[in-house]
Protein backbone atom coordinates (compact mmCIF):
# COMPACT_ATOMS: atom_id res chain seq x y z
CA UNK A 1 0.00 0.00 0.00
CA UNK A 2 1.26 3.82 -0.81
CA UNK A 3 1.72 5.96 1.85
CA UNK A 4 1.50 8.83 -0.64
CA UNK A 5 -1.65 10.60 -0.96
CA UNK A 6 -4.00 10.14 -3.53
CA UNK A 7 -4.76 11.15 -6.48
CA UNK A 8 -7.02 14.14 -7.01
CA UNK A 9 -10.46 12.87 -6.94
CA UNK A 10 -9.85 9.97 -4.35
CA UNK A 11 -9.32 7.45 -7.59
CA UNK A 12 -6.60 5.97 -9.59
CA UNK A 13 -4.45 7.82 -12.22
CA UNK A 14 -5.94 8.48 -14.95
CA UNK A 15 -3.07 9.35 -17.79
CA UNK A 16 -4.80 9.61 -21.11
CA UNK A 17 -1.59 9.20 -22.94
CA UNK A 18 -1.72 5.86 -25.86
CA UNK A 19 1.06 4.29 -26.47
CA UNK A 20 2.83 1.34 -28.41
CA UNK A 21 -0.25 -0.60 -30.67
CA UNK A 22 -2.92 1.29 -29.56
CA UNK A 23 -1.35 5.05 -30.57
CA UNK A 24 -0.07 3.75 -33.74
CA UNK A 25 -3.46 2.63 -34.63
CA UNK A 26 -4.80 6.05 -33.30
CA UNK A 27 -2.45 8.01 -35.39
CA UNK A 28 -3.54 6.24 -38.54
CA UNK A 29 -7.10 6.79 -37.48
CA UNK A 30 -6.38 10.81 -37.02
CA UNK A 31 -4.96 10.99 -40.71
CA UNK A 32 -8.31 11.34 -41.85
CA UNK A 33 -9.56 14.06 -39.30
CA UNK A 34 -9.51 17.08 -39.23
CA UNK A 35 -6.65 18.89 -37.87
CA UNK A 36 -7.45 21.46 -34.85
CA UNK A 37 -3.90 23.58 -34.27
CA UNK A 38 -3.16 24.02 -30.60
CA UNK A 39 -1.14 26.94 -28.90
CA UNK A 40 1.52 26.21 -26.74
CA UNK A 41 -0.76 26.46 -23.69
CA UNK A 42 -3.06 24.25 -24.98
CA UNK A 43 -0.92 21.78 -25.62
CA UNK A 44 0.81 21.41 -22.56
CA UNK A 45 -2.40 21.03 -20.63
CA UNK A 46 -3.09 18.22 -23.45
CA UNK A 47 0.58 16.32 -22.22
CA UNK A 48 -0.74 17.43 -18.73
CA UNK A 49 -3.56 15.19 -18.93
CA UNK A 50 -1.72 12.63 -20.75
CA UNK A 51 0.49 11.86 -18.43
CA UNK A 52 -2.08 11.99 -15.81
CA UNK A 53 -1.05 14.90 -14.15
CA UNK A 54 -4.80 16.35 -14.79
CA UNK A 55 -6.42 13.62 -12.79
CA UNK A 56 -9.23 12.89 -13.15
CA UNK A 57 -9.90 15.47 -16.27
CA UNK A 58 -10.82 13.19 -19.23
CA UNK A 59 -10.89 16.02 -21.98
CA UNK A 60 -10.74 20.02 -22.91
CA UNK A 61 -14.09 21.19 -20.62
CA UNK A 62 -17.30 21.94 -22.05
CA UNK A 63 -19.57 25.09 -20.83
CA UNK A 64 -20.32 23.56 -17.52
CA UNK A 65 -17.29 23.33 -16.03
CA UNK A 66 -15.91 26.00 -17.56
CA UNK A 67 -18.55 28.38 -15.72
CA UNK A 68 -18.00 26.29 -12.77
CA UNK A 69 -14.63 26.54 -12.52
CA UNK A 70 -14.39 30.17 -13.16
CA UNK A 71 -17.01 30.92 -10.55
CA UNK A 72 -16.83 28.15 -7.80
CA UNK A 73 -14.00 26.59 -8.65
CA UNK A 74 -15.67 23.11 -9.12
CA UNK A 75 -16.36 20.86 -11.72
CA UNK A 76 -20.48 20.24 -12.30
CA UNK A 77 -19.47 16.88 -14.84
CA UNK A 78 -17.39 15.50 -12.56
CA UNK A 79 -19.55 16.09 -8.86
CA UNK A 80 -18.58 19.35 -7.98
CA UNK A 81 -14.62 18.36 -7.95
CA UNK A 82 -12.46 21.10 -6.49
CA UNK A 83 -10.96 22.59 -9.64
CA UNK A 84 -9.82 26.20 -9.88
CA UNK A 85 -9.01 27.40 -13.93
CA UNK A 86 -10.63 26.42 -16.73
CA UNK A 87 -8.52 23.65 -19.39
CA UNK A 88 -9.49 24.50 -22.36
CA UNK A 89 -9.63 24.27 -26.20
CA UNK A 90 -10.24 26.88 -29.06
CA UNK A 91 -10.94 26.87 -32.60
CA UNK A 92 -11.68 29.77 -35.23
CA UNK A 93 -15.32 29.81 -36.08
CA UNK A 94 -15.48 28.48 -39.56
CA UNK A 95 -13.49 25.65 -38.42
CA UNK A 96 -15.49 24.89 -35.19
CA UNK A 97 -18.77 25.31 -37.85
CA UNK A 98 -17.78 22.81 -40.24
CA UNK A 99 -17.36 20.08 -37.27
CA UNK A 100 -20.20 17.71 -36.51
CA UNK A 101 -20.78 17.13 -32.71
CA UNK A 102 -19.97 13.77 -32.12
CA UNK A 103 -17.09 14.14 -34.79
CA UNK A 104 -13.37 13.27 -33.94
CA UNK A 105 -10.65 15.76 -34.89
CA UNK A 106 -6.66 15.38 -34.38
CA UNK A 107 -5.56 17.96 -32.74
CA UNK A 108 -2.23 19.57 -33.76
CA UNK A 109 0.72 20.99 -31.72
CA UNK A 110 0.98 24.51 -34.18
CA UNK A 111 4.71 24.90 -32.69
CA UNK A 112 6.16 21.59 -33.40
CA UNK A 113 3.80 20.59 -36.18
CA UNK A 114 2.89 17.45 -35.12
CA UNK A 115 -0.10 15.27 -34.01
CA UNK A 116 -0.68 15.74 -30.68
CA UNK A 117 -3.63 13.93 -29.73
CA UNK A 118 -7.12 13.16 -30.99
CA UNK A 119 -10.38 14.66 -29.32
CA UNK A 120 -13.99 13.45 -29.95
CA UNK A 121 -15.89 16.63 -29.90
CA UNK A 122 -19.32 16.65 -27.90
CA UNK A 123 -19.96 20.35 -27.41
CA UNK A 124 -18.94 23.72 -28.80
CA UNK A 125 -19.81 26.93 -27.19
CA UNK A 126 -18.51 30.57 -26.94
CA UNK A 127 -17.13 32.38 -23.40
CA UNK A 128 -17.25 35.73 -22.13
CA UNK A 129 -13.46 36.08 -22.16
CA UNK A 130 -13.50 38.95 -19.80
CA UNK A 131 -15.76 37.08 -17.48
CA UNK A 132 -12.59 34.38 -17.30
CA UNK A 133 -9.97 36.88 -17.36
CA UNK A 134 -11.75 38.71 -14.23
CA UNK A 135 -12.74 35.34 -12.08
CA UNK A 136 -8.89 33.51 -12.62
CA UNK A 137 -6.62 36.62 -13.28
CA UNK A 138 -8.52 39.52 -11.20
CA UNK A 139 -7.80 41.88 -14.12
CA UNK A 140 -8.87 42.16 -17.78
CA UNK A 141 -5.24 44.40 -18.36
CA UNK A 142 -4.02 43.21 -21.84
CA UNK A 143 -0.46 43.34 -20.47
CA UNK A 144 -1.14 40.57 -18.03
CA UNK A 145 0.51 37.81 -19.70
CA UNK A 146 -2.15 35.47 -18.95
CA UNK A 147 -4.65 37.87 -20.03
CA UNK A 148 -2.93 38.33 -23.60
CA UNK A 149 -3.75 34.41 -23.97
CA UNK A 150 -7.25 33.79 -22.71
CA UNK A 151 -7.61 37.76 -24.94
CA UNK A 152 -6.29 35.63 -27.78
CA UNK A 153 -7.94 32.76 -27.96
CA UNK A 154 -9.98 31.99 -30.93
CA UNK A 155 -13.79 32.33 -31.06
CA UNK A 156 -14.81 29.04 -30.28
CA UNK A 157 -14.43 26.31 -27.47
CA UNK A 158 -14.27 22.98 -28.53
CA UNK A 159 -14.55 20.10 -25.59
CA UNK A 160 -14.66 16.24 -25.45
CA UNK A 161 -12.72 13.71 -23.92
CA UNK A 162 -8.88 13.26 -25.39
CA UNK A 163 -6.54 11.12 -26.33
CA UNK A 164 -3.23 11.91 -26.20
CA UNK A 165 -0.34 10.60 -28.81
CA UNK A 166 2.87 12.88 -27.97
CA UNK A 167 4.50 14.05 -25.36
CA UNK A 168 6.57 16.42 -27.88
CA UNK A 169 10.00 17.43 -26.72
CA UNK A 170 9.79 16.95 -23.39
CA UNK A 171 11.06 13.50 -22.47
CA UNK A 172 13.87 13.99 -24.67
CA UNK A 173 14.90 17.57 -23.82
CA UNK A 174 14.38 17.28 -20.73
CA UNK A 175 15.64 13.80 -19.93
CA UNK A 176 16.08 13.15 -16.01
CA UNK A 177 14.26 16.15 -15.20
CA UNK A 178 10.87 15.55 -16.95
CA UNK A 179 8.65 12.92 -15.18
CA UNK A 180 4.75 11.25 -15.21
CA UNK A 181 3.06 11.48 -11.67
CA UNK A 182 3.26 7.56 -11.94
CA UNK A 183 7.16 7.90 -12.41
CA UNK A 184 7.35 10.23 -9.69
CA UNK A 185 5.39 8.60 -7.42
CA UNK A 186 7.27 5.44 -7.82
CA UNK A 187 10.48 7.37 -6.84
CA UNK A 188 8.95 8.53 -3.56
CA UNK A 189 7.69 5.23 -2.81
CA UNK A 190 11.27 3.75 -2.77
CA UNK A 191 12.47 5.97 -0.59
CA UNK A 192 9.63 5.12 1.63
CA UNK A 193 8.45 8.44 1.33
CA UNK A 194 5.25 9.36 3.05
CA UNK A 195 5.49 13.31 3.11
CA UNK A 196 6.59 14.95 0.26
CA UNK A 197 6.60 18.62 -0.33
CA UNK A 198 6.70 20.19 -3.67
CA UNK A 199 8.85 23.30 -4.31
CA UNK A 200 7.56 24.74 -7.35
CA UNK A 201 10.37 26.45 -9.60
CA UNK A 202 10.15 28.61 -12.58
CA UNK A 203 13.26 30.67 -12.00
CA UNK A 204 17.07 29.70 -11.12
CA UNK A 205 17.50 28.67 -7.52
CA UNK A 206 18.70 31.14 -5.55
CA UNK A 207 19.26 30.71 -1.92
CA UNK A 208 16.33 32.11 -1.07
CA UNK A 209 14.28 29.05 -2.72
CA UNK A 210 17.21 26.58 -1.51
CA UNK A 211 16.42 27.66 2.09
CA UNK A 212 12.77 26.93 1.59
CA UNK A 213 13.72 23.50 0.21
CA UNK A 214 15.89 23.04 3.02
CA UNK A 215 13.20 24.28 5.92
CA UNK A 216 10.76 21.53 3.91
CA UNK A 217 13.43 18.78 4.57
CA UNK A 218 13.33 19.56 8.09
CA UNK A 219 9.51 18.83 8.19
CA UNK A 220 8.99 16.05 5.30
CA UNK A 221 10.15 13.22 4.21
CA UNK A 222 11.63 14.76 1.08
CA UNK A 223 11.36 17.60 -1.25
CA UNK A 224 10.35 17.48 -4.86
CA UNK A 225 12.20 20.01 -7.06
CA UNK A 226 9.29 20.70 -9.15
CA UNK A 227 10.23 22.95 -12.19
CA UNK A 228 8.45 24.05 -15.13
CA UNK A 229 9.70 23.11 -18.29
CA UNK A 230 6.56 24.81 -20.45
CA UNK A 231 6.54 28.12 -21.75
CA UNK A 232 7.80 31.32 -19.96
CA UNK A 233 7.21 35.01 -20.68
CA UNK A 234 10.28 36.76 -22.94
CA UNK A 235 13.14 37.75 -20.69
CA UNK A 236 12.41 34.97 -17.89
CA UNK A 237 15.86 32.36 -18.23
CA UNK A 238 14.82 29.72 -20.32
CA UNK A 239 13.94 25.89 -18.60
CA UNK A 240 17.44 24.15 -19.91
CA UNK A 241 19.46 26.98 -18.39
CA UNK A 242 17.71 26.77 -15.24
CA UNK A 243 17.70 22.92 -14.99
CA UNK A 244 21.90 23.12 -15.54
CA UNK A 245 21.52 25.99 -12.56
CA UNK A 246 19.69 24.20 -10.02
CA UNK A 247 21.20 20.76 -10.34
CA UNK A 248 24.53 22.54 -9.77
CA UNK A 249 22.57 23.40 -6.61
CA UNK A 250 21.25 20.65 -5.35
CA UNK A 251 24.14 18.11 -6.03
CA UNK A 252 26.49 20.19 -3.58
CA UNK A 253 24.57 21.55 -1.42
CA UNK A 254 21.39 18.96 -0.28
CA UNK A 255 21.34 15.65 1.20
CA UNK A 256 21.12 12.97 -2.42
CA UNK A 257 18.38 10.78 -0.37
CA UNK A 258 16.19 13.70 0.90
CA UNK A 259 15.88 15.26 -2.62
CA UNK A 260 14.37 14.63 -5.90
CA UNK A 261 14.30 16.84 -8.78
CA UNK A 262 11.09 16.51 -11.18
CA UNK A 263 9.55 18.82 -14.43
CA UNK A 264 6.40 19.05 -15.80
CA UNK A 265 5.31 20.26 -19.28
CA UNK A 266 2.72 23.04 -18.26
CA UNK A 267 3.10 26.51 -19.80
CA UNK A 268 2.55 29.45 -17.17
CA UNK A 269 -0.35 31.34 -16.72
CA UNK A 270 0.47 33.51 -13.91
CA UNK A 271 -2.58 33.55 -12.03
CA UNK A 272 -1.22 34.26 -8.70
CA UNK A 273 -3.79 32.68 -6.12
CA UNK A 274 -5.39 30.47 -8.71
CA UNK A 275 -2.61 29.11 -10.26
CA UNK A 276 -1.18 28.19 -7.02
CA UNK A 277 -4.23 26.17 -6.15
CA UNK A 278 -4.03 24.47 -9.60
CA UNK A 279 -0.02 24.27 -8.43
CA UNK A 280 -1.80 22.27 -5.53
CA UNK A 281 -3.82 19.73 -7.34
CA UNK A 282 -1.13 18.77 -9.63
CA UNK A 283 1.13 18.29 -7.25
CA UNK A 284 -1.45 15.76 -5.01
CA UNK A 285 -1.52 13.66 -8.16
CA UNK A 286 2.13 13.41 -8.31
CA UNK A 287 2.49 12.37 -4.63
CA UNK A 288 3.31 15.07 -3.05
CA UNK A 289 1.62 16.18 0.64
CA UNK A 290 2.55 19.65 0.55
CA UNK A 291 3.17 22.65 -1.64
CA UNK A 292 5.46 25.33 -0.81
CA UNK A 293 3.86 28.30 -1.06
CA UNK A 294 6.25 31.45 -0.69
CA UNK A 295 6.12 34.94 -1.85
CA UNK A 296 4.32 36.07 -4.90
CA UNK A 297 3.44 32.55 -5.63
CA UNK A 298 3.06 32.02 -9.54
CA UNK A 299 2.14 36.06 -9.94
CA UNK A 300 3.49 38.36 -12.57
CA UNK A 301 3.88 42.55 -11.66
CA UNK A 302 1.80 43.89 -9.17
CA UNK A 303 -1.69 42.36 -10.18
CA UNK A 304 -1.84 40.43 -6.56
CA UNK A 305 -0.89 40.98 -3.10
CA UNK A 306 2.40 38.96 -1.70
CA UNK A 307 0.79 36.38 0.22
CA UNK A 308 -2.59 36.42 -1.55
CA UNK A 309 -1.46 32.67 -3.24
CA UNK A 310 -1.18 31.34 0.57
CA UNK A 311 -4.55 33.69 1.81
CA UNK A 312 -6.71 31.63 -0.85
CA UNK A 313 -5.76 28.27 0.45
CA UNK A 314 -7.93 29.21 4.03
CA UNK A 315 -10.94 30.39 1.35
CA UNK A 316 -11.57 27.26 -0.54
CA UNK A 317 -13.82 24.45 1.17
CA UNK A 318 -11.87 22.44 3.72
CA UNK A 319 -12.12 19.16 1.89
CA UNK A 320 -11.35 20.39 -1.80
CA UNK A 321 -7.70 19.18 -1.41
CA UNK A 322 -5.66 16.82 0.84
CA UNK A 323 -2.79 18.64 -0.22
CA UNK A 324 -1.83 21.05 1.91
CA UNK A 325 -0.17 24.15 1.69
CA UNK A 326 3.24 24.80 3.44
CA UNK A 327 3.41 28.86 4.08
CA UNK A 328 6.41 30.37 3.79
CA UNK A 329 7.17 34.19 4.41
CA UNK A 330 9.76 35.92 2.31
CA UNK A 331 13.04 34.71 2.69
CA UNK A 332 16.39 36.00 2.60
CA UNK A 333 19.83 36.46 3.91
CA UNK A 334 20.74 38.74 7.09
CA UNK A 335 23.79 39.62 7.83
CA UNK A 336 22.94 40.92 11.35
CA UNK A 337 21.21 37.54 12.36
CA UNK A 338 24.26 36.27 10.03
CA UNK A 339 22.20 33.46 8.51
CA UNK A 340 19.35 32.72 6.13
CA UNK A 341 15.86 33.88 7.85
CA UNK A 342 12.50 34.91 6.71
CA UNK A 343 10.13 38.72 7.62
CA UNK A 344 8.38 35.72 10.12
CA UNK A 345 12.32 35.33 12.00
CA UNK A 346 14.62 38.33 11.52
CA UNK A 347 13.79 41.59 13.63
CA UNK A 348 16.14 43.43 11.56
CA UNK A 349 14.68 45.71 9.50
CA UNK A 350 17.43 47.59 7.82
CA UNK A 351 18.23 46.69 3.76
CA UNK A 352 21.81 45.46 3.26
CA UNK A 353 23.73 47.76 1.13
CA UNK A 354 25.87 46.18 -2.12
CA UNK A 355 27.64 48.57 -3.99
CA UNK A 356 27.79 48.27 -7.97
CA UNK A 357 30.79 46.42 -7.27
CA UNK A 358 28.99 43.93 -5.43
CA UNK A 359 30.58 44.84 -2.18
CA UNK A 360 28.86 44.39 1.43
CA UNK A 361 28.21 47.42 2.53
CA UNK A 362 26.33 46.95 5.87
CA UNK A 363 22.59 46.88 6.69
CA UNK A 364 20.99 43.43 7.58
CA UNK A 365 18.75 41.89 5.25
CA UNK A 366 19.94 40.83 1.54
CA UNK A 367 17.27 41.52 -0.78
CA UNK A 368 18.92 41.99 -4.20
CA UNK A 369 17.60 43.52 -6.92
CA UNK A 370 17.21 41.62 -10.40
CA UNK A 371 18.42 44.86 -11.89
CA UNK A 372 21.49 44.82 -9.48
CA UNK A 373 22.19 40.78 -9.93
CA UNK A 374 22.02 41.09 -14.05
CA UNK A 375 24.33 44.23 -13.73
CA UNK A 376 26.92 42.46 -11.61
CA UNK A 377 26.98 39.29 -13.29
CA UNK A 378 26.72 41.33 -16.98
CA UNK A 379 30.35 43.42 -15.47
CA UNK A 380 31.89 40.02 -14.38
CA UNK A 381 31.62 41.45 -10.66
CA UNK A 382 31.00 39.04 -7.61
CA UNK A 383 27.32 38.05 -6.68
CA UNK A 384 27.26 37.97 -2.89
CA UNK A 385 27.62 34.37 -1.70
CA UNK A 386 25.07 35.13 0.80
CA UNK A 387 22.96 35.59 -1.75
CA UNK A 388 23.33 32.73 -4.54
CA UNK A 389 25.71 30.16 -5.00
CA UNK A 390 28.76 30.47 -6.81
CA UNK A 391 28.59 27.30 -9.18
CA UNK A 392 24.88 28.71 -9.81
CA UNK A 393 26.22 32.65 -10.51
CA UNK A 394 28.64 30.53 -12.66
CA UNK A 395 25.75 28.86 -14.98
CA UNK A 396 23.61 31.98 -15.66
CA UNK A 397 26.78 34.02 -16.22
CA UNK A 398 27.50 31.60 -18.96
CA UNK A 399 24.59 32.05 -20.21
CA UNK A 400 24.21 36.23 -19.78
CA UNK A 401 27.39 35.63 -22.40
CA UNK A 402 25.76 33.87 -24.94
CA UNK A 403 22.81 35.73 -25.38
CA UNK A 404 22.71 38.23 -28.62
CA UNK A 405 19.61 40.31 -27.87
CA UNK A 406 19.46 40.52 -24.35
CA UNK A 407 15.51 41.17 -23.60
CA UNK A 408 15.18 44.13 -21.40
CA UNK A 409 13.86 42.61 -18.15
CA UNK A 410 11.50 44.77 -16.38
CA UNK A 411 11.25 44.41 -12.82
CA UNK A 412 8.23 45.57 -10.78
CA UNK A 413 8.23 47.13 -7.54
CA UNK A 414 8.17 43.76 -5.69
CA UNK A 415 11.36 42.50 -7.19
CA UNK A 416 13.63 45.23 -6.77
CA UNK A 417 12.94 44.20 -2.74
CA UNK A 418 10.92 47.43 -2.27
CA UNK A 419 8.49 46.35 0.19
CA UNK A 420 4.86 47.42 -0.44
CA UNK A 421 3.13 48.82 2.51
ZN1 LIG B 1 18.11 39.51 10.92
Amino acid sequence: MSKLLPPHGGGALKPLLLEGKAAEAERARAAKMKRVPLTSRETGDLIMMGIGAFTPLRGFMGQADWQGACDTMTLPTCGGLFWPIPITLSAEKALADSISLGEEVALWDTETDSLVGTMKVDETYTIDKAHECKAIFKTTDPKHPGVEKVMEQAEVNLAGPVKVLSETYFPEMFAGIYQRPAEARRMFEERGWSTVAALQLRNPMHNSHAYLAWVAVEVCDGVYVHQLVGKLKPGDIPAEVRVKAIDALVNKYFRKERIIQGGYPLEMRYAGPREALLHAVFRQNYGCSHLIVGRDHAGVGDYYGPFDAQKIFNEIPPDALLLKPLCMDWTFYCYECGTMASMKTCPHESKAVIDDEGNYKGGARLLLSGTLLRKLMSEGKPVPPEFSKPEVIAILNEYYDGLENKVEVKLHGAATGEVKK
